[in-house]
């Protein structure tokens, strides 16, 4: 799809990047538009214009997807280790050497800034390097009986194909976190990008194959009906597994659907972090914490910190240089130099962090920071910091997804952690402190699959990544993540 640059208000090297990426559907190994060529919009959020259009798949272009994943399934199962572990090499390979084309286009349909998409691309790729050792270590196990009359072969087995489903704020990371495991366990899949972001998707797509990786093995399905499209599938009896990352909301939906046909799942859903400074942490590290956990993909990421619990005796301290570090950040359009915040991802998302906001000052929180919306065209926040916010106000119970940082006093540490697990979600926490007993205790009794002591950011491919309670099932990343993609098969044999 060419673009227009008269509409877009796009560079020419803007152009050149999201026209090199094919917009079609990727079925079977071929390119080939949606049914009827139905095409929808995407879109810049820094400034609200149109990119470009991508193909709108149909339920029935669903199924072709579907198809061509099961008629993969059994040779790719089949595949050596080394041959999976070669494709998803050359695939990190690739994704490096483009890194500055790759992170110009996520910046332009997600917004995030330059710096940050450059980050995201690197520790995408870094799923396809760890997940391609993943692949020559998958093991297996052969036991006496206890009676000593048979011997217990154990094997692990691709699951089968899978349907993958991704969202829209790490739009290549939340990709390749799946896809490499899959490929590296010898699964097929079909993948459904967020309708805001599919240019990532399809530009990964098409590394993928230049990589070498067998037709039919990964299968791209854009589209704006995500639920008419997905559920038949869900619902096909051919898929084996699903894979979801996004809200709580959608993931309680596909796991009933998931049901049907007892689908494998695993759902890294929403997340309510709660932040927490003790009076004797390192203040300079805590405030470059709270920056990072707050302002990573400018607030719109499931691991931000959501409540910022500081301890009485510091929080006006924390809060002037908290207030001070994020009123010094340059918001403005992702691709310019020295912007370090971006638009949030479309106007829905923008006007619910202002309904936050006001909700919160309406209940007495303070404003230290930021909190107005711009003028002008794009759907750009201001960071901001609210103290005094009390614990029943909407944004201590919902995701924020947006630059905005609540803190709230504590006095007490049974008091905050009770505070703290007051939520039907656990992803992450974070906990500031340099008292040694203190943090293991805190980490022990908060109630969230990661905690990260004295650091903002936990993500990392070689490590286990995921939520408990309403946060999620399962685990991505480390060496456990491959086991999602792997049923393990018992032989028992007479002797
Ligand atoms: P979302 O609305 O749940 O959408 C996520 C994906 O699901 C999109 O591809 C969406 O397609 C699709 N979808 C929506 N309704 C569907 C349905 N009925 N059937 C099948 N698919 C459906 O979430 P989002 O707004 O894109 O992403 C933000 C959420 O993701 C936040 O809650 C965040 O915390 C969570 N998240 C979690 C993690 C984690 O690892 N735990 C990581 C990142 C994000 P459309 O785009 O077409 O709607």
């Amino acid at each position: 799809m060419a673009v227009d640059a008269t509409s877009t208000a796009l560079g020419d090297h803007e152009i050149r990047v999201v026209d090199g990426v094919r917009t079609d559907l990727l079925i079977g190994g071929s390119w080939g538009p949606a049914e009827g060529e139905a095409t929808f919009d995407v879109v810049d959020p820094s400034t609200g214009r149109v990119l470009t259009r991508v193909a709108d798949a149909s339920p029935q272009d669903g199924r072709h997807a579907l198809d061509a994943a099961v008629a993969a399934q059994p040779s790719f199962a089949a595949t050596a280790p080394r041959e999976r572990y070669d494709v998803l090499m050359r695939a990190y390979a690739l994704m490096l050497e483009r890194i500055d084309d790759l992170a110009l286009l996520m910046t332009l349909e997600m917004g995030k800034p330059l710096a940050e998409a450059r980050g995201e691309i690197t520790y995408a790729a870094e799923f396809f390097r760890h997940f391609a050792s993943e692949s020559l270590r998958i093991d297996g196990g052969y036991q006496t009986a206890p009676a000593g009359n048979a011997r217990f072969l154990v094997a692990k087995q691709p699951v089968g194909p899978c349907l993958l489903i991704t969202p829209w704020n790490f739009p290549m990371a939340m990709g390749t976190r799946k896809i490499g495991p899959a490929i590296a366990a010898g699964c097929t899949s079909v993948i459904k990008p967020a309708h805001q972001t599919p240019l990532s998707m399809l530009a990964l797509g098409g590394i993928l194959q230049e990589a070498g990786l067998p037709d039919g093995v990964v299968n791209i399905v854009t589209c704006l009906r995500a639920g008419e499209v997905m559920e038949p599938l869900v619902r096909s009896g051919l898929a084996r597994k699903l894979s979801f990352t996004g809200s709580t909301k959608v993931g309680k939906v596909l796991l009933e659907q998931c049901a049907d046909k007892v689908l494998r799942t695993s759902m890294e859903l929403g997340g309510n972090a709660p932040f927490i400074v003790f009076e004797d942490a390192d203040l300079d590290e805590a405030v470059a914490g709270a920056m990072a956990a707050k302002m990573r993909n400018m607030g719109e990421a499931c691991t931000a910190a959501n409540r910022i619990f500081v301890h009485e005796s510091v929080i006006d301290a924390f809060g002037t240089r908290l207030a001070q570090a994020m009123g010094d950040l340059r918001v403005g359009r992702g691709t310019e130099d020295g912007v370090q915040v971006g638009p949030l991802i479309d106007e829905a998302g923008r006007q619910k962090v202002a309904d936050l906001v006001a909700d919160a000052t309406g209940r007495g929180a303070q404003v230290l920071t930021g909190g107005e919306a711009p003028d002008g065209e794009g759907w750009f926040y201001p960071p901001t910091v609210l103290t005094g916010v009390p614990r029943d106000a909407r944004m201590a119970e919902e995701e924020i997804f947006g630059p905005v940082a609540p803190l709230t006093p504590f006095a007490s540490e049974e008091e905050v952690v009770a505070a703290a697990n007051d939520t039907p979600y656990g992803l992450v926490s974070y906990v500031f402190t340099n008292d040694l007993r203190r943090a293991l205790r805190v980490a022990e009794a908060l109630e969230s699959g990661m905690v990260g002591l004295n650091q903002g950011v936990v993500s990392n491919p070689a490590a286990p990544f995921g939520g408990i309670k309403e946060s999620g099932l399962g685990r991505e990343g480390g060496s456990v993540g491959i086991e999602e993609f792997l049923e393990i098969k018992y032989i028992g044999i007479a002797t």
